[in-house]
């Protein structure tokens, strides 16, 4: 496979860009190689600067669920980009957006909406500490909720991919205020939520993690947060910036049926454009400024033409037998691939969730941050190289999740799994 122009190009990038990347996973150091920079992408294939084709199982890391450059996203952008890109004052694209969404989303009454996941999980912390009173925030080891000071503890996603347990730059006041306990386990999580010396106004959570690669929330799990938050007057937050249009319309709290008091969303609700959002009851959403004194704004926020490629997704996603259908091709890719796995006597364990799935090289089984770190990463390393060079195109870390798409069609999952067999033989040498 000829890589110069991406060589040059990264060569480049990294005179003017720190590691020549703006997001730090992009830089693929953990799997032992240079990025590829992206010329263009359609549907479920991206195309090097080399010229290179590559099926795409990252999908910009969860929002082009429809693939990229979905013609009806694509015009939806066009056509608003041509009367303005950015006013500074409401448009009714807006609404649209948000009627979309709190019809979509069980728990949403009202919704703000943001510029990306971060600002949405850091604005709704805010808010739940506006409306309780108190200071500190519950998260769980691996979860990663973006990169706002309070939640760069115990953090997945690039921080577990590179090894740092917090970040330089973090005052020990800020963290201080953040404790992180372990997923899935009940009795820490009872013990900490009932800790009277424990001043706690929220509890933030990714019902099904993503960010430490893809870990299920145990059977009981999100019922007892559930539970407990209510009986202690705990704001319950669902970080569903991957999970939210992703295992369902109406995201985990459909698929799980549990009901958290604010939702942060992300990812697909852009369509590939930068959109966060948060949201829940009115009685809580009405404190945010200029309804209540709860500060939060943007320059930039219910920009029109996120909230057109966010709106054209939507239509999309919502149409009859969406998330049936992925979930049939996940299913199907996910057991051909465990299949392929066991026939080589690979040890690997495949956490899966509708169409977001993890492959772990450990043979026990990953529930948490601590058994989802004695995965073999220089394996996976080794895994991902050799899938890079036969055109599949995987998250560079171990601790990310695969994600597939409505545009991923039977021989894209096909060409994948041929390249796996190759792959894992050539690592079981
Ligand atoms: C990606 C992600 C975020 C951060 O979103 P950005 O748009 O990257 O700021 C927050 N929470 C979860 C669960 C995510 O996966």
């Amino acid at each position: 496979m000829k890589t110069e122009h991406s060589m040059q190009l990264f060569t480049d990038a990294r005179t003017l860009i720190p590691g020549g990347v703006n997001s730090p996973v992009r830089a693929c150091r953990a799997v032992g190689t240079d990025p590829l920079f992206v010329a263009e992408a359609s549907g479920c294939t991206i195309t090097d600067v080399d010229g290179n084709r590559f099926v795409d199982f990252v999908g910009s890391w969860g929002p082009m669920i429809v693939g990229h450059a979905h013609p009806e996203v694509v015009e939806a952008i066009r056509s608003t980009a041509g009367r303005g890109t950015s006013f500074g004052a409401p448009s009714p694209l807006e609404i649209d957006l948000a009627a979309e969404v709190c019809a979509a989303v069980p728990s949403l009454e009202k919704v703000r909406f943001v510029n990306s996941g971060t600002e949405a999980t850091m604005s709704a912390v805010r808010l739940a500490r506006g409306y309780t009173g108190r200071k500190m925030v519950v998260k769980f080891d691996g979860c990663y909720h973006g990169h706002a000071d309070s939640f760069l503890v115990k953090a997945g996603s690039g921080l577990i991919t590179l090894g740092i347990p917090g970040s330089p730059g973090v005052p020990d006041d800020i963290v201080k205020n953040t404790i992180s306990i372990p997923y899935n386990d009940e009795a820490v999580l009872d013990a900490t939520l009932r800790n009277p010396e424990l001043d706690i106004a929220c509890v933030i959570v990714e019902p099904v993690a993503g960010n430490m690669g893809v870990v299920p929330p145990s059977e009981t799990f999100l019922q007892k947060l559930r539970q407990l938050t209510s009986e202690l007057g705990i704001v319950l937050i669902f970080d569903e910036v991957i999970t939210g249009f992703r295992l369902a319309l109406g995201g985990a709290q459909e698929y799980f049926d549990v009901t958290p008091d604010l939702t942060c969303l992300g990812k697909i609700i852009g369509g590939g454009l930068p959109v966060g959002a948060y949201g829940g009851r009115s009685d809580i959403m009405d404190l945010i400024a200029p309804e209540g004194p709860v500060y939060q704004a943007g320059t930039l926020s219910g920009n029109p033409l996120a909230m057109a490629a966010g709106l054209a997704t939507l239509g999309i996603v919502k149409q009859p037998g969406f998330y049936k259908e992925l979930e049939e091709k996940s299913e199907w890719f996910g057991n051909a691939l465990n299949a392929v796995a066991a026939s080589l006597s690979v040890p690997v364990v495949l956490n899966r969730v509708g169409s977001m799935m993890t492959c772990f090289f450990t043979p026990d089984p990953v529930t948490d941050f601590q058994s989802a770190s004695h995965a073999e990463t220089d394996l996976y390393g080794e895994y991902y190289r050799q899938m890079r060079s036969q055109g599949i195109w995987l998250a560079p870390s171990q601790f990310e999740a695969l994600f597939v798409s409505a545009a991923h069609e039977r021989k894209h999952l096909e060409k994948a799994l041929v390249a796996a067999e190759s792959s894992f033989k050539k690592l079981m040498k």
